[in-house]
């Protein structure tokens, strides 16, 4: 049984995918892909030795050898140019996500979608794709076990920009698409963010030396909030 927000990453997929999950701990992703098509292919990348091992198991225990490549190393060093079409990567924060990205570039070039699951600060993956020729053309908000999950989807292009000039802050703050969409999740995780930014802004508040410049991005974060979840 695969989590919600897996198989929310999994669903973004083509069929017969050839794909590298990175940070895929005990390879639940590939598996259960390779496992629903009997086209797809994967390579599933870890830098930790128990996760790693952790992968091994699993997938020999699916009898999944033939199709999922487990490989130990950091970010995109365990695939090689032109190895994959698609990349996931669930479970991390954000700016984790977009530093192995980063660090990984020149092997991204035939890579034509990306999933990522950020745990925290999504914006900063938004910020990535703008800046390196993805285009974010989907997201999914889960809520899990008291949780909320932000799935995005970037392609390498053949669609425009998700942003409008007028209100692309506020966009890449809460989610182009997510924003439209106003799902319960979204609204229920909103709703806790508004009330934690609303402690912070009293907290500015009340200091001895007010951070004016901090504060008016709180108090500008909290409006946005106010206007997409009222
Ligand atoms: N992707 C799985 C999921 O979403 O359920 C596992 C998430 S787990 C919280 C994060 C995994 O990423 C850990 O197993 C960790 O060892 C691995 N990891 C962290 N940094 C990594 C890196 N730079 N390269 C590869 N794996 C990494």
């Amino acid at each position: 049984h695969l989590s919600k927000r897996l198989q929310v990453v999994a669903s973004y997929l083509p069929n017969s995918a050839q794909f590298a999950d990175i940070g895929s701990d005990h390879a639940y992703l590939p598996c259960y892909v390779c496992l629903q098509d009997t086209r797809a292919r994967a390579i599933a990348g870890e830098v930790n030795e128990g996760p790693y091992q952790s992968a091994i198991h699993e997938v020999q225990q699916q009898g999944l050898q033939a199709r999922i490549d487990v490989r130990k190393g950091d970010g995109l060093q365990v695939i090689k140019e032109n190895e994959v079409e698609q990349l996931t990567i669930a479970g991390m924060g954000a700016t984790l996500i977009a530093s192995i990205l980063e660090a990984g570039k020149h092997k991204l070039e035939r890579v034509s979608r990306l999933i990522v699951q950020p745990n925290i600060n999504a914006i900063a993956l938004r910020e990535w794709f703008v800046h390196n020729d993805y285009v974010l053309v989907a997201e999914e908000i889960v809520e899990e076990d008291g949780h909320f999950y932000e799935i995005l989807v970037a392609d390498r292009q053949g669609a425009d920009q998700p942003y409008t000039e007028a209100e692309k802050d506020k966009e890449m703050y809460l989610g182009p698409f997510l924003m439209k969409q106003r799902s319960k999740a979204f609204i229920r995780k909103w709703e806790a963010e508004a009330m934690k930014l609303r402690r912070v802004i009293r907290s500015i508040q009340q200091a001895d030396q007010i951070d004016e410049g901090k504060l008016k991005r709180f108090e500008q974060q909290l409006n946005w909030i106010e206007e997409a979840i009222q």
